[in-house]
C-alpha cells in the first residue's frame, strides 16, 4: 500500500481493521443470515437511541447522510404541511436547498454560523404561524463544530403536536441522545460517522405514528421513507433495491465494537477528551477556536495564530505526509481550517497531530512570529497546557 494516513475529518472517519475486514466477503442479500444482520442493526440502533420499540422504528436508507435527510424532508412533510428550518451552518443551508428542489413548503429561521437558534424565538415563530407542522434542525453543525441544544426545541414541538426532525449526523453514537425522551420524531445519522462504519447508507430513527402517516406522500421514488420502511418490515430485513452489503457487514461489526468499547458513554468520553486535548494544545501553540460558545466535542474550527500567513494546501500536505488528513474550513468569509477528533483516534494521535502543527510552523519559519524561541519551546508550551 502507498502512504497511509488517519482521517481527522468529519466523515468518513478512520475505522478499525476489523471493521474493514468485514468487507472482504460478498454476501447475498435475500437469505435469512443477511436479513438477520439488517434486523440486528435496526434493533441495536433503537437501543442506542433509548427508544421503546412500540413507539419507534428504524429505517435504513442507501446513500450518504444527505440522502437520509432528503428522504425525511421530502417524505414526511406533506403537500399541505410547512416545515420550519432552523439553520446556522452549511448543513442547515442544504436542507433549504432540498426543500427548494422538491417544492417542500418551508419557512426559515437563520442565525449566524457561530450562534445557536434561540428556543424562545422558535416558540414565537410557532405561535405566530399555526400552519407550521414540522421543525427541522441540525444537532452538531459540522460546518463550524457547534453543538445546537435540541432538547428545549423538542419540548416546544411536542407540546404543540409538531413533528421534530433532527440531523444528528455527526453526533449520534458520539454522545447520548435519548431520542424518545427528547421528543425527536425523526433522527437522521449515517454509517460513516460516530458509529465508525464506512460510507454507504444512512439510518433514520423514526416515531411510528408520523412515519405511518406519511404513506403515499413522498416526492421521490427511491427516497420514499415509508416505502423503504414498509419493505424492511414486510420482508423481515430485506432492503428495497440493492443494499450496500459490504457496508452493512462493516456496520454490524462497528456496532459490536462500540459495545465492546463500553457503549456510547465510553465513546463520548473518549471523543470529549480528544477534543479537549486538541483545543488545549492548539491554543497553547497560538491557534484560536472560531467558536467562543457552544463548541461541540466532534470537530473544531481554528483560526491561524495572529500575525502569521499560512497556506492551507501547504500545511495540509506537510501534515498528510506525516500521517494525518485535516480538513479545510467551510466558512465563506474567514481564514480557517478544521480538525475532527472522531473515529479511531486516541490521545497519542492528538499529541502527534498537534506536534505536527508545531513542526510545520517551525519548518516554515513561523514559530518566532508567534513568540516561540524554538520547536522545543513550542512543545514545552503544549505539554504544560495539557498536563
Ligand atoms: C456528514 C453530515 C451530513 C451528510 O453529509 P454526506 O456528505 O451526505 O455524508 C449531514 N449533516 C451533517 C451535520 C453532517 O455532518
Amino acid at each position: 500500500m502507498d502512504k497511509s494516513y488517519k482521517l481527522l475529518t468529519p466523515g468518513p472517519l478512520t475505522t478499525t481493521d476489523s471493521v474493514k475486514q468485514q468487507m472482504l466477503f460478498d454476501h447475498c442479500t435475500w437469505d435469512s443470515d443477511y436479513m438477520q444482520i439488517t434486523e440486528g442493526i435496526r434493533a441495536r440502533l433503537l437501543e442506542l437511541g433509548h427508544c421503546d420499540q412500540a413507539e419507534y422504528t428504524v429505517v435504513l436508507m442507501q446513500g450518504s447522510g444527505t440522502f437520509g435527510v432528503e428522504s425525511v424532508l421530502t417524505s414526511v412533510v406533506g403537500m399541505d404541511d410547512k416545515v420550519l428550518l432552523c439553520t446556522n451552518g452549511a448543513y442547515g443551508d442544504r436542507q433549504v436547498q432540498m426543500c427548494d428542489h422538491a417544492g417542500v413548503n418551508y419557512v426559515r429561521y437563520n442565525v449566524e454560523y457561530d450562534q445557536v437558534p434561540d428556543p424562545q424565538r422558535i416558540e414565537q415563530i410557532l405561535d405566530a404561524d399555526p400552519s407550521i407542522t414540522h421543525v427541522s434542525m441540525v444537532h452538531s453543525e459540522t460546518t463550524s463544530g457547534l453543538l445546537n441544544d435540541i432538547q428545549p426545541v423538542g419540548e416546544l414541538t411536542a407540546e404543540r403536536g409538531i413533528t421534530f426532525i433532527v440531523d444528528a449526523m455527526s453526533s449520534f453514537g458520539g454522545m447520548e441522545i435519548p431520542v424518545q425522551q427528547w421528543h425527536i420524531d425523526f433522527l437522521v445519522s449515517s454509517a460513516n460517522k460516530c458509529i465508525q462504519g464506512v460510507p454507504g447508507f444512512s439510518f433514520i430513527i423514526a416515531r411510528r405514528e408520523p412515519l405511518e402517516a406519511s404513506n403515499g406522500q413522498a416526492r421521490s421514488l427511491s427516497l420514499d421513507l415509508w416505502d423503504q420502511w414498509h419493505t424492511l418490515e414486510q420482508a423481515g430485513g430485506k432492503w428495497r433495491y440493492t443494499s450496500p452489503t459490504h457496508v452493512v457487514l462493516a456496520f454490524a461489526q462497528a456496532l459490536e465494537e462500540l459495545a465492546a468499547e463500553g457503549g456510547i458513554p465510553a465513546r463520548a468520553a473518549r471523543y470529549a477528551q480528544n477534543n479537549h486535548r486538541l483545543i488545549t494544545r492548539m491554543c497553547a501553540l497560538g491557534f484560536r477556536t472560531y467558536l467562543e460558545d457552544h463548541q461541540g466535542p466532534f470537530i473544531t474550527t481554528f483560526f491561524y495564530p495572529d500575525g502569521v500567513q499560512v497556506d492551507f494546501a501547504d500545511m495540509y500536505e506537510f501534515i498528510k505526509e506525516r500521517g494525518y488528513a485535516i480538513y479545510p474550513g467551510k466558512l465563506t468569509n474567514e481564514e480557517t481550517f478544521r480538525v475532527a477528533n472522531m473515529g479511531e483516534i486516541y490521545t497519542p494521535d492528538i499529541d502527534q497531530v498537534t506536534d505536527l502543527f508545531a513542526q510545520y510552523l517551525d519548518a516554515r519559519g513561523l514559530l518566532g512570529k508567534i513568540g516561540f524561541d524554538s520547536l522545543e519551546d513550542a512543545r514545552h508550551a503544549m505539554e504544560q497546557a495539557s498536563a
